[in-house]
């Protein structure tokens, strides 16, 4: 089966699209979370996710946020700004939609998949070895599916000599995988590892492979759509630059 592993698409509905198309024909579609936040469409985007076939989504902090099952103010001004707005436009059905997801799951028992990590589905980051390596002992899988950091990596834990190593990731290269590794695809609407393409992955269940990939969009159409929502001039500048 072929994959599309994405996270973190930020209601950038311009940047969905084009990862959508870029990865072709998937038999399954895993969503690590934060479908909303930052961007200038909630609701498209998430109606685009909704019409995904055999998908599994996850929630993301600010979807946790922006469906009211925590308070706003646990966000910084800028982002914050953005789900006061995301709050008010949303659609109830989109809403309903968002509260019927987990922030954790297990897929397929071969894989974990969690926002931002397995011991903290929503808030930590998993950054650096150390924190990869704590997380390690949280999932009971070959691999681990995490979003949240909008970094493109992966960590691999030796067995043997219980080391962690962040390992560099290239778009295109595939990578064979082996336990135990901690996977990020990268973020589709806000990436922020200096690549502005959207980022996303393609997972090979018989091959045993993950892809990393990026796609090209039109960033300018979305800062203009950022611009016009009244959003902060932050959330456009950084999609152009990738950080
Ligand atoms: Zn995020």
């Amino acid at each position: 089966m072929r994959i599309l592993v994405m996270s973190d698409i930020h209601a950038n509905y311009t940047a969905l699209v084009a990862v959508l198309k870029e990865a072709g024909e998937v038999d399954e579609t895993w969503c690590l979370g934060d479908l909303v936040g930052y961007g200038p469409d909630p609701n498209a985007a998430v109606e685009e996710v909704r019409d995904i076939k055999n998908l599994t989504c996850l929630l993301g902090n600010h979807d946790v946020a922006v469906i009211g099952r925590m308070p706003l103010e646990t966000f910084n001004g800028e982002a914050r700004r953005s789900l006061m707005h995301h709050e008010k436009v949303l659609s109830a059905s989109n809403m309903d939609f968002m509260r019927s997801l987990p922030s954790k799951t297990k897929v397929r028992g071969e894989a974990t998949m969690a926002h931002g990590s397995p011991r903290d589905p929503l808030w930590e980051y998993i950054l650096n070895t150390l924190s990869a390596r704590i997380n390690f002992d949280h999932f009971d899988t070959p691999w681990c599916f995490v979003g949240h950091s909008h970094i493109q990596c992966l960590f691999a834990l030796d067995e043997k000599t219980d080391r962690v190593s962040l390992e560099q990731v290239k778009p295109d290269i595939t990578i064979p995988l082996h336990p135990k590794l901690i996977l990020n695809p990268g973020s589709v609407g806000q990436p922020r590892d200096r690549d502005p393409r959207a980022a996303f992955a393609i997972y090979d269940t018989e091959a045993r492979t993950w892809t990393p990939r990026r796609a090209e969009y039109n960033i300018a159409e979305v800062q203009e759509r950022i611009r016009s929502a009244g959003l902060p001039e932050k959330h456009a500048a950084r999609i152009a630059e990738g950080w």
